[in-house]
């Protein structure tokens, strides 16, 4: 039955990321990809910027103006600021098309594993920032989604997730985890690893986003084919003076490889619970990586060899639980069932 109330809404999904959001429109595809930060004035409590302008503030402010994550290893740590910062991207959504409209349903991500105080935080504020209805959707199967995995067949498909706060880890089969595992170890972790590296070795105090830098320009789990080197830059902490000290590929993979290894182990974990047949299944179709932290170089590599079984990052990894919980969106009556449980919620229309 034509709905025009649906018809008009501008229903939306969001990847609510520790480090990105993604906002997809119903009709459109991802119209916001945005840096998960909200920069507040700690004297006066006023929000100054969201997203890709508050970014640029990180670690270059003045000390009464703090550049903050909403969320911190998947999980919302400021329901105010993340109740403002939702409202800022649907709003800009909404501007987007037209002026008047009814309040949109959403998808929201939300990371495998969180509590129901925590899933119910995330409706809240969703709810607050502005949406009618709110259905949530656990990231793993999201991605797998985007991935075009065949979720809702009977077959296992094996997708990692790794993003600034998590590795997400899932066997999927019959839309619905069959089993799920989630390491706060991913991407911040790396960088934070870099950080300590430079000041231990080096007694060189860096910054986050160098290191970032560092991490994206050399950082890796495996051997590369060719070495390479990048500067660090900071301050000294003997002298007090800015120093800048030649790394290489080698050193920074030291950094990394114990987190490196956590996160493999969560993998190997993951295999040796999957039940059999299911395993069967994944030995065929591989191991798929999705979102940013699985770029880091020879990551894939590192899990096929100690898996044994064939590892691929999706194309377009980092958008691919936005472009699955959008085409739930846009198929919510066959899709519905992948949809995460939560007892309060009303059933999709
Ligand atoms: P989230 O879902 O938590 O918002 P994303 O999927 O957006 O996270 O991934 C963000 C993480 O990916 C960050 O830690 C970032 O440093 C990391 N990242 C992005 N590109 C690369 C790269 N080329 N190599 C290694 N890490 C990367
Ligand atoms: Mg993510």
């Amino acid at each position: 039955m034509f709905n025009p109330f649906s018809y008009f809404s501008k229903d939306i999904a969001i990847d609510l990321g520790t480090a990105t959001t993604l906002v997809y429109v119903r009709g459109q595809g991802i119209v916001i990809f945005e840096p998960s930060v909200v920069a507040v004035n700690k004297k006066t409590g006023q929000i100054l910027a969201i997203g890709n302008e508050a970014k640029k503030m990180v670690g270059r402010t003045p000390a009464h103006i703090i550049a903050t994550r909403p969320l911190i290893k998947g999980v919302i740590s400021d329901f105010e600021v993340t109740e403002h910062m939702l409202r800022y991207f649907i709003e800009k959504v909404h501007r987007q098309r037209f002026l008047i409209s009814p309040r949109p349903r959403v998808i929201i991500g939300i990371p495998y594993g969180v509590t129901e105080v925590e899933k119910k935080a995330v409706e809240d504020a969703t709810k607050s920032a502005g949406a009618r209805e709110v259905y949530l959707i656990e990231q793993p199967m999201a991605a797998a989604i985007g991935a075009r995995l065949p979720v809702q067949e009977a077959g296992g498909n094996f997708i990692i997730d790794i993003g600034g706060g998590t590795t997400q880890v899932a066997v999927i089969s019959l839309g619905g985890l069959v089993l799920a595992k989630s390491l706060r170890i991913a991407g911040d972790k790396l960088n934070e690893d870099i950080v300590n590296f430079a000041r231990e070795e080096y007694k060189l105090l860096i910054g986050e986003r160098m290191a970032e830098e560092i991490k994206i320009g050399i950082g890796s789990a495996s051997p590369l084919k060719e070495k390479r080197e990048m500067p660090l830059r900071g301050r000294n902490l003997v002298t007090g003076l800015p120093e800048e000290i030649m790394v290489s590929d080698q050193d920074i993979r030291r950094a990394l490889e114990k987190s490196v290894r956590q996160m493999v182990q969560t993998i190997k974990t993951t295999i040796e619970e999957t039940p059999p047949e299911l395993l069967a299944d994944i030995m065929v179709k591989g191991i798929y990586l999705v979102g940013g932290g699985s770029l880091l170089k020879g990551f894939s590599d590192l899990v096929t060899k100690e898996t044994k079984i064939p590892t691929k990052i999706i194309e377009d990894p980092l958008t691919a639980v936005a472009r699955g919980a959008g085409m739930v969106l846009e198929n919510l009556d066959e899709l519905r069932d992948v949809l995460a449980d939560t007892e309060e919620l009303e059933p999709p229309r």
